[in-house]
């Protein structure tokens, strides 16, 4: 976590403008104490003893590097025109990584790193809804994943379940932050097609019978078809989205508020 609270202050404060003397710290979701991790490489952080059990223990660096980017970002875009722009302010039972407060409505980032089940997602997801707070998922971005090394033409990508359902969730397109900001300030956004495998037909194997198979949609890898870079959070507005019946899945995804772009 890149804050953590401060009871002798009775403030939240910023593991970057703090040393281990002025603890301690504590985590405001479990309450478990918190070290301060500094180094020349490392992004300052607070950390969960190992055998803490919190939801937001072990943020990897690529974690901490998005979230700050993403905040410091959004407070130089939005800073005097909405109430705050917030880091890790826990909302009841949740904690976006980013909240910005609107005088009409809230936003939260959630930046995703490591794959989430398809429970959890579904259950922020509802206790996002509950709060109010609309939503903007944010994947980490990699070129090398969505452009052929060869040609630097899109090539089609396998995605993970959980990215599927984001997939879905944000009507057929996925948003990214590039951490290594050569390519963008702002938020990617990336469309993606069904790839429909050809119909086709093949021998069996003892050559006695000819085999067809019909045209049909690939589940899990999509082609791009547009990006788009440089995104402000303006870009977006923020929606309703009605419960979704996942395509060939035995659940839905629920009624949710989201950043939509416009
Ligand atoms: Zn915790």
């Amino acid at each position: 976590m890149l804050t953590a609270y401060h009871p002798q202050s009775s403030k939240q404060v910023f593991a970057a403008e703090q040393s281990a003397a002025n603890g301690p710290f504590f985590c405001p979701a479990c309450g478990g104490e918190l070290r301060i991790r500094k180094g020349l490489k490392r992004i300052h952080h607070f950390a969960h003893f190992p055998e803490k059990v919190c939801a937001y223990k072990g943020e990897s660096q690529l974690h901490l590097r998005i979230k700050k980017q993403i905040y410091y970002s959004l407070l130089q875009e939005l800073g005097n025109q909405v109430k705050d722009v917030s880091l890790e302010k826990m909302v009841n039972s949740i904690r976006p990584d980013v909240l910005v407060e609107g005088f009409k409505k809230n936003i939260g980032i959630e930046i995703q790193v490591t794959p989430l089940t398809p429970a959890e997602l579904i259950r922020r997801t509802t206790a996002y809804y509950q709060q109010k707070i609309h939503v903007l998922w944010v994947l980490p971005f990699s070129a090398a994943r969505f452009f052929a090394a060869d040609d630097g033409q899109f090539q089609a990508v396998s995605l993970k379940e959980f990215e599927l359902m984001l997939y879905y969730m944000n009507y057929k397109s996925l948003i990214f932050w590039d951490d290594t900001e050569k390519l963008s300030e702002g938020f990617i956004r990336i469309e993606l097609k069904d790839i429909w495998q050809k119909p086709g037909s093949y021998y069996s194997i003892d050559w006695s019978t000819v085999i067809e198979f019909k045209s049909k949609k690939l589940k899990r890898k999509k082609m791009p078809s547009q990006i788009e870079y440089n995104l402000g959070l303006q870009k977006f507005t923020p929606v309703y989205a009605p419960p979704f019946q996942m395509p060939k899945k035995d659940y839905f995804l629920p009624r949710r508020f989201m950043m939509l772009k416009k």
